[in-house]
Order: structure tokens, then sequence, then C-alpha cells
């Protein structure tokens, strides 16, 4: 199955291919996309090619997705070609995974809640589930736009392989600094959104804290396996859009977006960096790095 398959989307930065039937879906993520492309693209030298893909059921099955449909949304690198695959609908596994963090929150955050979005229905399942919706959703994609970035420019070790992953004490920064982006794309251009996502967050947080097994940053590179696999993945659920929400929130009232601009900087894996890191504990590093070189 190739791209000619599906129904294409032209745009000024992402090129959009979806399953027939599915038009107003993908106009969602695709508007979505570009305007997280235009936003980090402020932020990064190298910009990757993306080709999104927004897929039912039926051909994310016929594609063998290394992922399951209701696990999506992810990403594929071919060098500087990146596709990045979403489910054409909300998954339910994640409407319902959340859900079952945030319902077991204190009252007074539902209450919250229910007083800030639009829906009028006062149930709290019911305004949960419909707040939960496409538009909302979508924006996620700022966060995988993140890690394509990242991995473009070099920036942050993103999951190139299990194990280095799993054994780095900072894999929780690679995704938490997606989520940071994602949470600072929002204040800037939906503050609605920001707002709703960072409910959901207070939620979320609470709400899962005494019902999943790990809650510490060092757990989660360690554990990251039993953290995607238990209990229909609500573990990562709480970590993604629980704690790193409510620590992105708390670091972007301090610093904005020049937590990224500063990350981006000196994050970046870069000879001359490099070398004037280690010439700093070696003092004869730099000369000898000039002869050789
Ligand atoms: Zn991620």
């Amino acid at each position: 199955m190739q791209s000619g398959d599906f129904e294409n989307l032209k745009s000024e930065f992402i090129s959009g291919y979806y399953s027939k039937g599915y038009s107003k879906q993908a106009k969602i993520l695709m508007d979505a996309g570009n305007k997280a492309y235009s936003y980090l693209i402020d932020f990064f030298q190298k910009k990757p090619q993306i080709e999104l893909f927004v897929l039912d059921g039926d051909d994310w099955e016929k594609l063998k997705l290394p992922q399951k449909y209701e696990h999506g949304p992810f990403f594929i690198s071919y060098n500087t070609l990146y596709k990045v695959y979403y489910p054409s609908n909300v998954p339910k596994f994640w409407r319902n995974g959340l859900f079952t963090l945030c319902n077991a929150a204190p009252q007074e955050l539902k209450d919250e809640f229910l007083s800030t979005i639009k829906y009028e229905d006062r149930d709290f399942k019911s305004s949960f589930l419909q707040n939960f919706d496409l538009n909302l959703f979508s924006l996620t994609i700022v966060h995988e736009f993140t890690h394509v970035f990242c991995e473009t420019n070099h920036i942050i070790p993103q999951i190139v392989s299990d194990s280095v992953f799993y054994s780095l004490d900072l894999a929780w920064f690679t995704e938490f600094f997606c989520q940071y982006a994602f949470y600072s794309f929002l204040k800037k251009n939906f503050d609605e959104y920001a707002k709703n996502w960072f409910l959901i967050g207070k939620l979320c947080y609470e709400g899962g804290k005494p019902l999943v097994r790990y809650t510490d940053l060092q757990h989660f590179g360690e554990h990251y396996k039993d953290i995607v696999m238990m209990s229909g993945g609500t573990n990562l659920f709480w970590y993604q859009f629980g704690k790193f929400m409510l620590m992105a929130e708390e670091l972007c009232r301090k610093y904005g977006e020049n937590f990224l601009k500063k990350t981006i900087d000196k994050m970046e894996y870069k000879e001359e960096k490099f070398v004037n890191t280690l010439q700093q504990s070696l003092p004869n590093f730099q000369s000898w790095f000039q002869k050789w070189k």
C-alpha cells in the first residue's frame, strides 16, 4: 500500500494523506500540523520534511504499522523524511484511559473543570468525553512534531533504541520537553485549549497518583516498558498528561519560550560545544583537537 492509495492534501509545510471518507478529520489534523510546524521552525535550524497520515482502522491494519490503531499517534523517520501517523478519530483507549485517571480526582477539581468547559451537561463523565474531541486531541501533534524537530536537529536523545532509552536516567526529559513545547504552543495560540489541557493535567495528576505504580522521574526510563504496557497505558498517560503537563505549566510561567530556546541551544550535539565543554576540565584538549582535526 503506497501513499497513492490515499486522498491527498497539500499545505504550506506538510503533505497529508488520509483514508477515503475522512476529509473533515484530515483537515483538522492538517490544520493543527501546519500550525505546529510554523511554531517550531522559529526555534530550530533544520526543517524536516513531514508527511502526515490520517488513517482509519482498516488502513492502519493494512499498512501493518508497528503500533496498534488505538495506541497512535507516532512517527517513523527515514533520514530527514518523517511519516507521522494519526488515527482518524480520538482513540477510545486515550479517552477512557484519561477518564479513569481524571474521574478519581477530588470533586472540587472536577467542578472547576465543569465550570470551565463549554458543555452544558453537568455529568462529569459525559462532559469529559464530549470535551475530549478531535479538535482538542489534534493539538497533541505539536508533541509529535517536536520529537521530529529534535531528532532532525540532533537535540536531546530521542527513543533511538529501547536499550539506550530505558537505561537513561534522563529519558523523562525527552518526553517532558515535547510536552513543554505543546503547552507553550497552546499558551501562544490557543489560550482556551491551554486552560483545558492544564485542567485535564490537574485532574489526571491528582486523580491518578494513587492509581498508578510509578510516579518518580527516574522510573520513567527505567520502567518504561511496564509504564506503557500496564493497565492499558494509564501510567504513561499519567506521566505525559498529568505530571509533565503540571511541570511544564509551572516552568512555562517562569521561563516561557526561553526554556525552549536555551534547551535547544545547550543540548545540541555539536563538535564545537563538545570540545569547549571538555576544554573546561582538560586544559589542553582544545589544542590537541586543533592539531588533529
Ligand atoms: Zn513523545
